[in-house]
């Protein structure tokens, strides 16, 4: 079986053609020949970009592309294992929340108006919880609850952001 290619417009073999299994039969639309010229052109092009993804990184995305559809096909599975967990562990959960309370309420200094902050909170919009641009939780830093260190974050964002502090807010 032949096919053209998208690139030098020869007909050539299927085998010499790339591989990309979201093409049909399997095959990308340029031979390798093409495919090979074109990473090569790209990496001419943008040679910082060759640099800055690495093998590691490459694992590092696979890894979280394993994760995430671990996580999706076993949903529900996970969601009980957590509940059951709660209910098994209340005190520890109990003991978080204080200790949050305790955090935000050291974090929130005398002069910022009550008023203020609630509005925030009250105007967040749904599905965006209020976020702290620099968190009240860490060991160099603490996020003071002040209405300029708050913003609305959607919430796939607010999980992905770590506990990390860089020495300039972001
Ligand atoms: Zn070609």
């Amino acid at each position: 079986m032949l096919r053209r290619c998208s690139r030098c417009n020869l007909e050539k073999k299927l085998e010499e053609f790339e591989k990309n299994s979201s093409k049909s039969f399997g095959f990308g639309c340029r031979c390798k020949k093409c495919a090979a010229k074109r990473s090569a052109d790209y990496r001419q092009r943008k040679p910082e970009i060759g640099l800055q993804y690495t093998k590691s990184d490459h694992a590092k995305v696979l890894n979280r592309v394993a994760c995430n559809r671990y996580y999706h096909k076993n949903k529900e599975k996970r969601s009980v294992a957590r509940k059951t967990w709660a209910v098994k562990n209340r005190h520890v959960i109990s003991s978080h929340a204080r200790m949050r309370g305790r955090r935000l309420k050291q974090a929130t200094p005398d002069w910022v108006s009550m008023k203020d902050l609630l509005q925030i909170y009250s105007n967040c919009p749904a599905g965006q919880p209020v976020d702290h641009i620099v968190l009240p939780k860490h060991p160099l830093v603490s996020g003071l609850l002040v209405p300029w260190n708050l913003q609305y974050l959607p919430a796939l964002i607010n999980i992905s952001k770590s506990n990390k502090f860089n020495g300039v807010n972001p």
